[in-house]
């Protein structure tokens, strides 16, 4: 059974800004499908903020397994009750990888519990270092020790976020900031991966070492099979003791 992935953008600089729409003619969303649909253990789709339920109907979240977001501008143009619907999706296994300015959505900020919109950030056009901090995690498999970005957005701490279950990567900049740019979460039943690097104006998600990583962090994130079923009782059954216990002691 392949993954079946749902790649969400909120798709509008492509439509309003030529410089974005020169690096992602189709919209991110649609590169990123591309890169992720040449893995046959994937079965990708698309759905944008413009579509009926922001793209994301229940029927939609029934059937994936990795939801992917990228939001900027439109955060507040996503529905509360969609909001609510994914964050259910994901207590109950959906995983969800949110990228770069999705630090600031509605739904990253419901599973942080905490406004993670607060970050420093400059655009220079200067690189990022990316350093795997973490290399047993399966989400960096495969990569070097480090990896650059020609040209990205600095995103530097401090950054809002609860401590990670997990913190991947971090990366550098020869201004000198630093900042958490991989980490995970787990909640109730489901996985959640961020990722910053992914500014709009920068091919950053042709970018080979990128693709390596949302590859492996769809596969990282995706539902746990048979995971355990979260029942909520009044009364947990008494452990009966062993027969031979009472002999025992
Ligand atoms: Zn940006």
């Amino acid at each position: 059974m392949p993954i079946r992935v749902t790649v969400w953008n909120e798709f509008l600089h492509e439509q309003n800004d030529e410089k974005v729409r020169a690096v992602y003619p189709l919209g991110i969303h649609q590169a990123i499908a591309e890169f992720l649909g040449r893995d046959a253990e994937l079965a990708v789709r698309t759905a944008t903020l413009g579509q009926p339920d922001n793209g994301l109907p229940q029927a939609v979240l029934d059937q994936t397994d990795v939801l992917l977001w990228w939001g900027h501008m439109g955060h507040q143009l996503v529905d509360d009750m969609v909001v609510e619907r994914v964050y259910q999706a994901v207590l109950d296994g959906m995983g969800l990888i949110v990228l770069h300015s999705g630090h600031a959505s509605k739904i990253f900020e419901k599973i942080c519990g905490m406004p993670s919109h607060l970050l420093s950030w400059q655009e220079r056009g200067e690189g990022e270092r990316v350093f795997v901090i973490n290399p047993a995690h399966p989400i960096a498999a495969g990569l070097p020790q480090y990896f650059e970005i020609p040209k990205t957005e600095v995103y530097s701490e401090y950054f809002s976020i609860p401590a990670p279950d997990s913190l991947i990567f971090l990366s550098w900049y020869p201004s000198g900031e630093v900042f958490r740019s991989g980490f995970t979460y787990e909640r109730g039943r489901g996985k959640i991966f961020y990722f910053s690097p992914g500014h709009e104006t920068y091919p950053i998600y042709k970018q080979p070492e990128v693709q390596t990583v949302l590859r492996n962090a769809v596969r990282w994130t995706a539902r746990t099979p048979n995971a355990p079923r979260i029942v909520y009782r009044a009364n947990t059954p008494v452990l009966r003791p062993h027969a031979d216990m009472g002999e025992n002691r």
